[in-house]
Parts: C-alpha cells; structure tokens; sequence
C-alpha cells in the first residue's frame, strides 16, 4: 500500500519550520481525533495514526532528513507495530551505511520491548583472505543485556512495579479542551514499569556496554563493498526485546602483486629483453601458487596473457574469473663495455630493415602522414 506523502498529510511546505508542522499536526489531530469523529471512528482513527506518524518523523530532525533524502523507505523500518506507532529508535537497520555512527550507543529507548540497534564492524582482510575465506576474530562493543539483573534494569531481588501515572499501559490521555490525547507517559516513558531501586551495574538501564569476541564466518570469493551479517550479534533489546544484527562490511586491502576487479585478477610480469625476442617459458604467480607461461617469440612490451580460470570464485557464484599477466619488456641496465658493443652490433644489424621494428614503422608512417596533410 503506497504511503501518503508526509509532508502532504499534514499540508505543509517541504520547508516548514518546527512551528509549522506543529500547528498543522495539532490541528489536523483535532480534526481526526476518533473522540470527535463518533461516527466514523475507524476511519478517523487510521487517518489520526497517519498524522501522527508524519509528525513524529518530521518533528525528529535526523528521521526528516532520512525522509526528506529517501521517502518512506528511509523511515519505515522503525514503526513498530507496538503501540504509539513509532517508538523505535532503529535507524540504522537501514541507515548502517547512512549514518555510519554505529557504535553511537546509549541511544534513548522509548516504549517496551524494543529489537536492539544493528551494528558495523568494518573488517579489512587481506586478498588472500577475501578469496579463500577466513574465520576473523572481531572485538565490538555491545550493550549486552546486564547479567545482574538479567536485564530488568532493578536491583537484585527487587523487580519494577506497575507506573503508578500509568497504571502500565505506558501510555496516559491527556485532557485539553473538550477532548483527551493519548501520550507517552512522561513517568516511565511508556515502558508501564517504574524502578524504585535500580540496579548498581546498569543504573537501571538493563543493558551494559561490553567487549565481546566474535568468530566471523567470511566466506570465500567476498570482495571490498560486502557485508556478512551475524543474526543476533547486535545491540541486546531494551525491556526483554530481540537483539539486533551485527554487520561485517568487508575493506580488501591492496595486494603487492594483483590487483583485483571483480572476478579477474591482474598483474604485471617483467620479462627480460632476450625473452621478449627468443620466446620462452615464465613462472608467473597465482593466488594458488606458481604456474608456467609460455611467452612466444617476439613478444611486445604491454601484451596481455589470460589464465584462464586463475582468477577468483565470487560469493555470489558465477564462473571464476581469469588472471590477466601483462609482461613488461625490460631494458637492460649496468651493461658491460663488451654488452654494449654487443647491443650495438645487434642495433646496427637490425637498422637495415623496416619489417624489425612494426610499432615504429607504423607509428612513422602516422607521422609522416600527419604532417603530408598539415603542409598538403
Ligand atoms: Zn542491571
Ligand atoms: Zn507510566
């Protein structure tokens, strides 16, 4: 079911200001009130949790932004089917990549049960790694539910009572004018429950910040971009509620021989000038070891050789990729006086005919051309 624009609802410029949209909000709930609509209440009331909604994110300056860059899609994740719509504060299920504060702990919980916060955890493996997989211990600071209290946030032995504003229902109607708005118990800010005696290691919270050691499972083929996630390994819920998810985000760092792109890998291989001329076998590396390549005779600097099947078996499947040698011709250096005269002779011998050298008799025929048509 599409959503009505947010904006639209309340009838409000795209840049209205915080007054604006509270004006219009307080209006329109009036209007739509089910205590004021007796004899439509269904329909008033499903229209009322609409306005309410667009309020909550639209009064929230980081769920407007989210709105305003990505619609409903950028807001959606967190309205709970709990009571009161939104309450949650789990932006980054879908912000982990947007908001990158991922270890921002200690957000302010609203409502009961909440699912906790999903956490990034930004892992640089080499490519060795990256390819062939690789358990990575990881140490990443969680709340975890408090052991002492076992996550009731009241201290040992005693237990919360009922929110004597409440009565529980985490939720109180407030009377203005001639009819009542439900909201947010300010007591116990809509949890239903009141400490009296906190508990000393989580001041009441029910959760702790901790350093926990995880056994990453990163399977092969993963390449920089990717993420592994480990179900449950997130933030613990608030007030009883599920865990949230913990994200690996994968960085491969530069290798010193390949270079990677996708499925393919490259590299460059020095061969030495005699080879290059005579042909000869070469002994490239490969992720998996050495292998010999055959370099033909007359071989130009730059060319490119293909291994097939060299390359890497992606994640996602597909066929591995190839591993792409582009040899370098080398020129020799620190030549001996006998060397140079050798190289000399070979110039000499080779000077005499065109069809020794077929860059450079193309590229002057080019040349010679270029300037034909300058003068011509
Ligand atoms: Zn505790
Ligand atoms: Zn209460």
């Amino acid at each position: 079911m599409a959503k009505e624009d947010y904006y639209k609802l309340l009838e409000i410029d795209r840049n209205a200001s915080d007054a604006e949209i509270k004006k219009s909000y307080r209006s329109k709930a009036m209007k739509f009130h089910p205590d004021r609509n007796k004899d439509n209440p269904d329909a008033a009331e499903a229209k009322f949790k609409e306005i309410k909604e667009a309020y909550e994110v639209l009064s929230d300056p980081k769920k407007r932004s989210a709105y305003d860059q990505f619609g409903h899609a950028g807001v959606d994740g967190s309205a709970g089917g709990g009571r009161g719509g939104f309450g949650g504060e789990n932006f980054s299920d879908i912000f982990g990549d947007v908001f990158g504060d991922i270890f921002g702990g200690g957000r302010q919980q609203r409502g009961g049960a909440q699912r906790g916060s999903d956490l990034r955890y930004n892992l640089e493996l080499s490519l060795e790694e990256a390819v062939f997989g690789t358990d990575a211990k990881i140490r990443v600071p969680v709340l975890t539910t408090c052991g002492e209290c076992s996550g009731s946030g009241a201290k040992k032995g005693s237990s919360p009572i009922i929110c004597s504003t409440c009565h529980g229902h985490g939720q109180v109607r407030m009377q203005q004018g001639f009819f009542s708005v439900q909201q947010t118990c300010p007591t116990c800010r809509g949890s239903g429950k009141q400490i009296k005696d906190p508990c000393g290691k989580c001041h009441g919270q029910g959760r702790v910040q901790e350093n926990k050691t995880l056994n990453a499972k990163i399977p092969p083929g993963v390449d920089t971009g990717d993420r592994v996630r480990l179900a449950g390994e997130g933030e613990a819920g608030a007030g009883g509620g599920p865990s949230g998810d913990l994200y690996v985000q994968i960085q491969v760092k530069d290798h010193a021989i390949f270079d990677r792109d996708g499925a393919n890998l490259y590299c460059e291989v020095p061969i030495s000038f005699s080879t290059a001329c005579l042909g000869g076998e070469l002994e490239v590396p490969t992720l998996n070891g050495k292998v010999m390549l055959k370099i033909p005779a007359e071989t130009q600097t730059g060319k490119l050789f293909r291994l097939r099947g060299k390359g890497v078996k992606q994640v996602r499947g597909g066929p591995v990729g190839d591993l792409f040698c582009k040899v370098q011709v080398e020129t020799p250096v620190h030549l001996t006086k006998e060397q140079k005269a050798l190289v000399e002779k070979l110039g000499e011998s080779l000077s005499g005919g065109k069809h020794h050298s077929p860059q450079e008799s193309s590229w002057t025929d080019s040349v010679k051309n270029f300037f034909d048509k300058l003068t011509g």
